[in-house]
């Protein structure tokens, strides 16, 4: 689902690439918009994670003290890599300055760390922005990721449709309760007329960065409630806890 405002923004970038060609936006070599010795330098972020939220972890305990406690909604969350340097640089130009096509390669990143270890899922979705803030941007980031992600991997779509229901606050600056209470209710699952929808299915949500599992988890709870019966989240990019209070 691409707006005419994204359509014309990617048709815009292209005839400016024969104008000026495409320098990757890391080291600014000339040919790619993220070149591939940049891309590989990027290290998968599969060891050390809590087995619930992925969460980066100190030491050798399997699970956060967070997820110990009191673990999320949602069943597992994972991310290709941690949003830092050169990723936070990449994810920076793709949401705020416009540049739709670094979700190509940014998503080649996320299939190759997928494939060390995926998830036990059947279809994906990506975490919807609210309408005024699609219409802004003019795309869903989480959504270009996704459909080239699951072009890759071979994941369907999942039918019906994942809405924000509600603006929240920016998630920045909040306590863990705080961002829960921040996005709780703020997401519905509507299912195409006349089919299942998600019953029975686990969905897997694409999203470009995961600070606290929040988000997430308020998505997992409307779509368990319509009837998935697992739902796992997989980000490109993770913020290391101490970025995150
Ligand atoms: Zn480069
Ligand atoms: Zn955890």
């Amino acid at each position: 689902m691409m707006s005419w405002r994204a359509f014309l923004h990617q048709a815009g970038q292209e005839l400016l690439n024969l104008v000026f060609p495409p320098r990757c936006v890391i080291c600014r070599s000339a040919g790619a918009w993220l070149c591939d010795p940049c891309l590989e330098q990027f290290s998968c972020l599969d060891k050390g994670v809590c087995q619930r939220c992925g969460a980066p972890l100190a030491g050798t305990v399997s699970l956060c003290h967070s997820c110990a406690q009191n673990p999320p909604a949602i069943d597992g969350v994972r991310s290709a890599v941690l949003f830092e340097g050169n990723a936070r640089q990449a994810v920076h130009q793709l949401k705020y300055a416009g540049y739709a096509v670094l979700a190509a390669p940014l998503a080649r990143l996320m299939a190759r760390c997928w494939s060390t270890k995926p998830l036990p899922v059947d279809v994906w979705a990506a975490v919807p922005l609210h309408v005024a803030r699609q219409r802004e941007r003019g795309y869903n980031q989480s959504y270009l990721l996704g459909c080239e992600f699951a072009r890759l991997v071979g994941l369907p779509e999942m039918s019906g449709t994942l809405r924000r229901v509600r603006a929240t606050r920016a998630q920045v600056g909040l306590s863990v309760s705080e961002r829960r209470a921040n996005v709780e209710g703020a997401f519905a699952y509507d299912p195409p007329r006349g089919k299942q929808g998600v019953q029975g299915q686990r969905v897997l949500l694409i999203d470009d960065v995961c600070t606290t599992v929040a988000t997430l988890e308020a998505c997992a709870i409307a779509l368990k409630r319509a009837g998935a019966i697992g739902v796992w989240g997989f980000t490109l990019a993770r913020a290391a806890p101490a970025s995150d209070l």
